[in-house]
């Protein structure tokens, strides 16, 4: 049996360097705080919380006057810079540079723009992370929408700067914009700025992990149930090979899985460490 991990696999260049950054941190103190989760699975969290890694929460920051605390990948609205600033915490800001740029273009957008009366929408999950960075750089005065049925909250009638959260998936961005275009038309307004805003580490692999799957008898997609991305790559996986199993520890793995099976793949998210992808590779090869 041939066990092959994907070599397009494993974390993105966001949350490689976020990890980078606390690792230089806690060889140096041995100890340091981290605003939220710093990637979305639990052995990578678990292995970096055993070397000093301590996550905490927003409701946690004003017992920790004082101390120095890293903001992970995703960023943060400028709320939390002004709570820091406050209580004299010092940030470690690993933001990934993709989305601070992202972050700058909204702002930048918003100030230009919303005095001619233009809607900042952006296309992302309500609630993530993310998102709550982005909304945050206008005060919260974006529109988020995750669906076609929240395209309700538009006015199709005034200019539209439609952004994406950089994880979203290509195809949906694109099906939302042309209907976006289709109900501005009706109302012959053709003032809608696109910006394509989506990460090309993400956006582009469905392209070569739907080649790997399909490539390989048995898939078996690694990652956390956390991660977002994880459940969209893994369905990107399921739609081209329907023997694809999501585990998350080598535990999970079922013998049965690989009777008279030649080719297994490993892949995972973007969160999901190398580490584990080989220990799991080295499971499957025992059996
Ligand atoms: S997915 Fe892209 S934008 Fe998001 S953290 Fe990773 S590299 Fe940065």
């Amino acid at each position: 049996m041939y066990v092959t991990i994907d070599p397009d696999a494993g974390f993105c260049f966001g949350v490689e360097r976020a990890i980078g950054i606390a690792q230089t941190e806690l060889a140096k103190s041995g100890k340091l705080y981290c605003l939220e989760d710093i990637v979305h699975n639990a052995s990578e969290l678990e292995r970096l919380k055993e070397t000093g890694l301590i996550v905490i929460t927003h409701d946690d920051l004003p017992g920790l006057t004082g101390e120095r605390i890293l903001l992970r990948a995703h960023g943060e609205p400028p709320e939390t810079f002004e709570i820091a600033e406050k209580l004299k915490i010092g940030l470690i800001d690993a933001t990934c540079p993709i989305v601070t740029k992202l972050q700058e273009r909204i702002k930048k957008s918003y100030q230009e723009e919303s005095g001619k009366g233009a809607q900042i929408v952006i296309f992302g999950k309500k609630g993530h992370a993310e998102v709550t960075g982005l909304t945050g750089q206008i005060g919260g005065k974006a529109i988020v929408i995750s669906n076609i049925a929240d395209l309700d909250l538009l006015d199709f009638s005034k200019p539209v700067r439609l952004f994406s959260q950089t994880t979203m998936d290509h195809d949906a961005y694109e099906a939302i914009t042309v209907q976006i275009k289709a109900k501005m038309k009706l109302l012959k307004n053709d003032n809608l700025q696109v910006n394509n805003s989506l990460c090309r580490q993400v956006a582009g692999r469905s392209y070569s992990l739907k080649e790997f799957a399909s490539s390989h008898q048995v898939l078996i997609f690694v990652s956390d149930k956390k991660s977002s991305n994880g459940a969209f790559l893994f369905n990107v996986c399921r739609s081209v090979n329907k023997n694809c199993y999501f585990i998350h520890e080598p535990s999970e793995i079922n013998p049965n899985w690989f009777t008279e099976v030649e080719t297994v793949g490993i892949t995972g998210a973007t969160s999901t460490p190398q580490w584990l992808m080989e220990e799991i590779a080295e499971a499957i090869e025992d059996i």
